[in-house]
C-alpha cells in the first residue's frame, strides 16, 4: 500500500517506548514533508549516538566521549561547583534527570543501574555496592541521599544501602513522601520532586 522503506522506518520507530504505529507514521510523514535537514541531522546523530555517549566511569550518568574507548566523565562530575559531600543514589539515569529538573540537589550522584529484587532474581551481589562505598570514602561524602523509588524493590535497596554504608559514619537519608508509593521517580513533577528532597529523613 505504501513505500516499503517508509514502512520499515515506521516499524523501527514504533519499537520505541510510548510510540505506537500511528505516531511513528506521523513522525515519518513529517520527516518526509518538512525541511530535509531534520531527517538528515536526526539520522546522522542516531547513527553515532552509541559511539559517543556512554555511562560516566565515576557515577553512571551519561557522558559524552570523543572515542568509544575514551574515559567517560559526565557534566555533573566535571562541574566544580557541585558539593562532593552529598551523594544522591538513584536507580537509573531517568531518575537522575527528574531530580536535576527539580533543581534543588547540589551534590553529586551515583546510578545503581538496577534495584535489589529478590523476586526478580537480583541479589546484593548484583549491585555495585563496593563502588558506592569507595565513592563515599574517597570523596569524603557526609550525606548519602537514597532516592530509589518508593516501591518494594526501592525500599529493599534503601535498607541494603543503609546496612552497607552505615558503618562508614555517613548520614544516610531517604527522600520523603510526595513521590507516590509504587510511583516512578522518573515521572515526578519538579515541585513534587523538590518537596521529596527537602523533606528527606534519616534512615
Ligand atoms: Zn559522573
Amino acid at each position: 500500500m505504501v513505500s516499503a522503506k517508509l514502512q520499515r522506518v515506521v516499524s523501527l520507530l514504533s519499537r520505541l517506548p510510548g510510540v505506537g504505529e500511528k505516531t511513528a507514521q506521523r513522525y515519518v510523514l513529517h520527516l518526509l514533508t518538512t525541511d530535509a535537514t531534520i531527517a538528515r541531522e536526526l539520522g546522522a546523530e542516531l547513527a553515532t549516538l552509541r559511539d559517543h555517549v556512554k555511562p560516566c566511569d565515576t557515577c553512571g550518568n551519561l557522558a559524552d566521549v570523543e572515542h568509544a574507548d575514551d574515559p567517560a566523565v559526565c557534566r555533573i562530575c566535571s562541574d566544580g561547583k557541585r558539593d562532593s559531600s552529598i551523594l544522591c543514589i538513584v536507580a537509573k539515569v531517568h531518575d537522575l534527570m527528574a531530580i536535576e529538573r527539580a533543581g534543588t540537589m547540589r551534590g553529586r550522584y551515583f546510578v545503581l543501574g538496577k534495584l535489589l529484587s529478590p523476586l526478580g532474581g537480583v541479589g546484593p551481589e548484583d549491585l555495585p555496592l563496593a563502588h558506592v562505598a569507595r565513592e563515599v570514602v574517597s570523596r569524603g561524602v557526609k550525606e548519602v541521599i537514597v532516592a530509589t523509588p518508593p516501591s518494594v524493590d526501592g525500599e529493599a535497596t534503601a535498607l541494603l544501602l543503609k546496612r552497607e554504608l552505615g558503618p562508614l559514619s555517613v548520614r544516610i537519608t531517604r527522600i520523603a513522601s510526595g513521590v507516590p508509593h509504587g510511583g516512578d521517580i522518573e515521572f515526578a513533577d519538579p515541585i513534587t520532586m523538590g518537596r521529596a528532597l527537602t523533606g528527606r529523613q534519616q534512615i
